[in-house]
């Protein structure tokens, strides 16, 4: 190929300047100019070059021409494997390779170019979230990936530990270790409205839960009793003492008026600091109870609230509607209401765990009631 240089007018000019436009370096408005290499145009190519760190000629060779391509793809466009031979190129791999370095991965650099050593990082990826090590990014590795999104970007490797933690320990809920936190207890009632009491009633949900869980074959620790409370630290030490997997934390919320209703999940987080898998159980449980209760979505919202940050493990603390909101109230007195959010946590623990390749949508997956 001949390269392109200013003075020149051609077809292959205008696929340049548009490429140039379209990644925001030329302003391609003017139909008279949008086939002409004039000297706008050698600007810009000097520009992109000098941030490829392509050799700055403000020309269009071979090179710069498969850089000019490349910058079209944005991760997910297409997928991405290793093609021996001509092995692709783009900013769709580039960004790629980036996520996997952020993630802790060992690559030597983010150049853009799909060849061996990135197929067989994403491969050291692939099996440590749960899915196929084949070291192709298709729609399930993008999935992950977006899953993990930029919670994880910037290098910290302890969430990258947890995650692993995550897709080592299996789907099945054998053997997990759950703590069971119901809010309030003893001279503690939480809120009270209309003769129904908050602790009693966190109380009933845990024992549903329990249930449930205990018939699956996990391990349950409760914080407190029926009668009795217990501060955030000795729940806290009790769920690091049993080296919980995860701890689930119900209450109901109360407010001065009676038109504040509706479910909000919280999870350990203070900007950079995160719990990638608190977060995730969080909007799962969040999304699941929602979708099958249909009360109003509050959102699931980062807190260093006491139990959230005295935990080693992920915790997440699930406010299940207010008891001062008449509707919310009525429902939560119905038992087969509560064993619908009993369901619905359930089930977003079961999914926290499932590889994301089986993940089921949203409010649809049951789990029986014994393991078979
Ligand atoms: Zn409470």
């Amino acid at each position: 190929m001949q390269p392109l240089r200013r003075g020149d007018s051609s077809s292959a000019v205008a696929e340049v300047r548009g490429m140039l436009a379209s990644i925001g370096l030329l302003n391609n408005s003017d139909p008279r100019t949008a086939h002409v290499f004039d000297e706008t145009t050698e600007l810009a190519v000097r520009h992109f070059q000098q941030r490829r760190g392509i050799s700055v000629d403000g020309r269009v060779g071979v090179e710069t021409y498969a850089a000019l391509t490349g910058a079209h793809w944005k991760l997910g466009d297409r997928v991405l494997a290793h093609e021996s031979g001509s092995p692709l190129t783009g900013d769709d791999v580039t960004a790629l390779q980036t996520q996997l370095i952020e993630l802790g991965y060992h690559l030597v650099r983010a150049d853009g170019v799909f060849e061996g050593d990135t197929a067989e990082t994403l491969r050291s990826f692939q099996r440590d979230y749960g899915l196929i090590a084949d070291g192709i990014c298709g729609p399930d590795t993008m999935r992950a990936l977006r899953q993990l999104g930029r919670r994880v970007v910037g290098g910290r490797p302890q969430l990258l530990r947890d995650l692993i933690a995550v897709a080592d320990s299996g789907p099945s809920l054998l053997g997990k270790r759950i703590v069971l936190d119901a809010g309030h207890g003893g001279a503690d009632t939480g809120v009270v409205a209309e003769g129904v009491t908050e602790s009693e009633l966190v109380w009933d949900l845990t024992s549903r839960l329990d249930g449930r869980l205990t018939a699956l074959g996990v391990r349950t620790w409760s914080t407190r009793g029926p009668q009795n409370g217990a501060t955030d630290e000795q729940r806290a030490k009790l769920a690091n003492d049993v080296g919980a997997d995860l701890v689930l934390s119900l209450h109901v919320d109360g407010f001065h008026t009676p038109e504040a209703n509706g479910i909000a999940t919280y999870y350990y987080g203070a900007g950079e600091s995160a719990s990638t898998i608190g977060e995730r159980l969080a909007d799962l449980a969040q999304r699941e109870l929602v979708a099958r209760t249909g009360m109003l979505d509050n959102r699931t919202h980062g807190k260093t609230w006491g139990l959230l940050r005295l935990t080693r493990m992920p915790t997440v603390r699930v406010e299940v509607g207010y008891l001062t909101a008449p509707g919310d109230r009525a429902k939560l007195c119905d038992p087969q209401y509560r064993d619908t959010i009993a369901e619905g946590l359930l089930v977003a623990v079961q999914r926290l765990y499932l590889p994301v390749a089986d993940d089921p949508p949203t409010g649809v997956m049951r789990i029986p009631a014994h393991v078979r």
